[in-house]
């Protein structure tokens, strides 16, 4: 059975760019009711251990760079099936290649300054949630 919540964050490059109110917005519009948000900033080392799992990666590096190099906000997001629904309004990785409409096609730059992250999986949206609110943070 599929999940109902996923968490997102909206990186760095569109927080430069202003852009945190507008992704929200489109995430609200599209059904997803905010469970929790905040506007915080990763250190280098709660962004690599955020992204443990790309750790052998080759852009490894220059994620966690990237992704501790200005406040984000995350966000914990309700609606059934909401990881896969959500990796859909957000578009392929690469925004080269993301649809039409996505959010990344509207407001990233590049595979890497890609303008949010969303959960691979329930499992994953879980330990992502738990990672940045306490239980008395997520309604
Ligand atoms: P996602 O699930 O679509 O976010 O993609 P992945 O799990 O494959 O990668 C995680 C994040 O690493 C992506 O959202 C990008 O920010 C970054 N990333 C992926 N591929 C590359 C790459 O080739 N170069 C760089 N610099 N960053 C990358």
């Amino acid at each position: 059975m599929s999940g109902n919540r996923t968490l997102t964050m909206v990186k760095p490059d569109a927080m430069r760019k202003n852009h945190g109110g507008a992704i929200l917005a489109k995430i609200e519009e599209a059904g997803f009711r905010l469970v929790a948000t905040k506007l915080t900033k990763l250190s280098l080392e709660k962004a690599g251990e955020f992204y443990a799992v790309h750790k052998e990666r080759p852009f490894y590096g220059e994620l966690i760079e990237f992704m501790s190099s200005g406040p984000i906000i995350a966000a914990i997001l309700e609606k059934d099936n909401a990881v896969a629904d959500f990796r859909t309004l957000i578009g392929a990785t690469n925004p080269a290649d993301a649809a039409e409409g996505t959010i990344r096609k509207l407001y990233a730059t590049s595979i890497g300054e890609n303008a949010v992250h969303g959960s691979d999986s329930d499992e994953n949206a879980k330990i992502e949630g738990d990672f940045f609110f306490s239980k008395l943070e997520q309604f």
